[in-house]
């Protein structure tokens, strides 16, 4: 996994920062940054189950909408046990 290139969003920071952005806290180039990112991203999305889920949401909560609930739950309890596994 590569750390920093700037070019280059890091999937760690994906998962660090998926929390901002569900919660929609992201500047909007931040935003745009992550959904490129995931949408690009099946590889290591899809080794955690991730993939389908945060598609999903990602296409659901297009900076329109809030994310489900109950979806948003799952995922960020996912996405949680992924970085402890990661050591983040
Ligand atoms: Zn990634």
């Amino acid at each position: 996994m590569s750390c920093g290139d700037p070019h280059d969003t890091d999937c760690r920071e994906v998962l660090d920062r998926v929390f901002e952005f569900l919660d929609g806290e992201m500047t909007e180039e931040d935003t745009a940054r992550i959904r490129e990112h995931l949408e690009d991203c099946s590889p290591c999305l899809s080794e955690y189950h991730l993939d389908t889920a945060l598609k999903a949401l990602v296409r659901r909560s297009c900076g329109c909408e809030p994310a489900p609930d109950d979806l948003r739950r799952r995922i960020l309890l996912k996405i949680t046990e992924v970085r402890v596994q990661l050591g983040g």
